[in-house]
């Protein structure tokens, strides 16, 4: 008889979250803490979602993205989470470049940027200090129409290696591109622009494990292995979801899994309008990557001055085609030490390449030239490694490879997407519960909402519109 991992579970919730990324886990949080009956559904068999990780033999742990964060997440985990979790964020200062166009470092803050912009790029101070202004006091109510590209043309007309310089770490960061509104990049650089760029302390499973015990000391009823297949809507307002063969029911919905799959699969077009369902049919998904995950033999070291996150290159301009091509030209290095990523018992280092990629690239390999094309990203990347860190190759002791498939796999987004949708799910998503009452939406979408920062507080945002929903709804009985 296979496991029933819904055994125990009430047959009623006040909320059932779907999914347990980043935004997942914390709407769940807040409206646990809020004292809300709170089921979580997660359909892989771990939490975490994207924020993940995984061990290999050896004890080598490799995280996936946990490569570097603005410094808001300190406060949203002091608030949403707690102290334990928010004190072990510490900021990461040795940030690299190097590309045909320049080669620097910078503890990516204004200040250095700043110094950075009029020293080695000759800009005028004025113009520097116009465009961290006119970024920082970019919001979602903004203008929407002016594209990257155009806020670029107008500070550093013809200055490709500054837009490089201010591009090429947020595309990698939420896969946000020149053509995209100049909103999504100017919130985003602007939050890293703050105080620099940030990560957790001891790895990714001891972030997890940190949240599970607070979920669980909010009596959040947490469920793996848990797949969602349908959302039961009945008079216009949700009512349950099908999972395991089972209808639990419940009175609102927060689901975390892709916006696509939630309108179009969970839902369906049967309980929508088809205005909305059009909408969400054109939402465009966001990127893919590339990952490769090397970890050092056991004795071996990397000196801390390689860097925290190198952004390499070889392409002698910046365009974001080249960006996602499978003819990999730009890798972001993240480098883990002993210091920046302690493992129990074992002082172990380990560097992970990441790359954006397309879907169409990888979605159709036949197996065998799926192996031979994930081995060849490996020994390429490998090759590259070696430029900056000659011999590295013989102190590697593991390497292997993700691709869009890999991350299609662990997660079922649609194409593999990293980073959610592009601007136009977000209005897609906000507009979930007038469509249907009790029905949200909380997770990667319209770039802003991305990353590990915008997930965490989008959840925040949503669990606040569900508690009120809830209250409003009691208020009335
Ligand atoms: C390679 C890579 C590197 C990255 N690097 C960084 C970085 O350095 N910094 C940063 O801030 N961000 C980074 N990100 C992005 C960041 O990880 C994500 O934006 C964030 O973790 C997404 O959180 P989320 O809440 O949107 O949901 P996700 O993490 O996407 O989780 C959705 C969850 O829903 C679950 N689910 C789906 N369908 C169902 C179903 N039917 N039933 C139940 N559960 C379901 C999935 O299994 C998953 O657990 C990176 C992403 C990738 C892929």
């Amino acid at each position: 008889m296979p496991k029933d991992f819904l055994k125990g579970a009430a047959d009623q919730y006040d909320v059932v979250v779907i999914g347990s990324g980043l935004a997942g886990m914390t709407s769940a949080n807040i409206l646990g803490r809020a004292g809300h009956r709170v089921l979580l559904l997660e359909q892989h068999y771990k939490l975490g979602g994207l924020a993940t990780w995984f061990l290999r033999p050896g004890g080598h742990i490799f995280d996936v993205s946990l490569h570097g964060f603005p410094h808001g997440m300190i406060k949203s985990c002091r608030r949403y989470w707690n102290r334990d979790i928010s004190d072990r964020i510490v900021q990461l200062t040795n940030i690299r470049f190097d590309n045909p166009q320049f080669s620097l470092t910078t503890t990516f803050n204004r200040e250095d940027f700043t110094r950075l912009l009029t020293t080695d790029f000759g800009i005028e101070p004025q113009t520097v200090n116009d465009f961290f202004d006119t970024a920082r006091g970019m919001n979602f109510y903004d203008d929407q129409a002016t594209t990257t590209r155009q806020l670029f043309d107008r500070f550093f007309p013809g200055r490709d290696d500054v837009v490089r310089l201010l591009m090429e770490p947020i595309t990698y960061a939420n896969g946000s591109t020149l053509e995209d509104p100049a909103i999504t990049y100017g919130i985003v650089f602007s939050n890293f622009m703050n105080k620099g760029v940030f990560i957790y302390e001891g790895g990714t499973e001891d972030l997890v494990a940190r949240m599970k015990k607070e979920l669980q000391s909010n009596n959040v009823d947490i469920r793996i292995n848990c797949p969602v297949e349908k959302i039961v809507v009945k008079n216009g307002h949700v009512a349950g979801v099908e999972v395991g063969g089972r209808t639990i029911g419940c009175r609102a919905v927060v689901s975390n899994a892709n916006l696509r799959t939630t309108v179009l699969k969970f839902l369906g077009d049967e309980v929508l309008d088809n205005s909305f369902v059009e909408k969400a049919q054109e939402v465009r998904l966001n990127n893919s990557s590339t990952q490769v995950y090397m970890a050092l033999k056991e004795g071996e070291t990397i000196e801390e001055s390689s860097g925290d996150l190198f952004f390499t290159s070889t392409s002698k301009e910046f365009r974001t085609d080249l960006l996602l091509s499978r003819d990999i030209t730009s890798r972001t290095f993240s480098f883990y030490y002993p210091r920046t990523r302690p493992q129990k018992k074992k002082e172990r280092f380990a560097v992970v390449s990441s790359t954006n990629a397309n879907w169409s690239d990888w979605a159709d390999l036949n197996e065998e030239d799926y192996a031979a094309s994930k081995a060849d990203l490996v020994e390429t990347t490998i090759e590259a490694l070696e430029k900056y860190l000659p011999g590295v190759r013989n102190k590697i002791e593991r390497a292997e490879a993700a691709t869009p498939r890999t991350f299609h796999h662990y997660t079922q987004h649609e194409m593999g997407a990293s980073f959610g949708t592009k601007f136009e799910g977000l209005g897609v998503s906000r507009d979930l519960p007038n469509q249907i009452g009790g029905m949200y939406h909380a997770g990667s979408v319209g770039i802003i909402m991305s990353g590990w920062l915008g997930a965490i507080n989008y959840g925040v945002i949503v669990s606040n519109e569900v508690d009120a929903q809830l209250h409003n709804e009691s208020a009335h009985v």
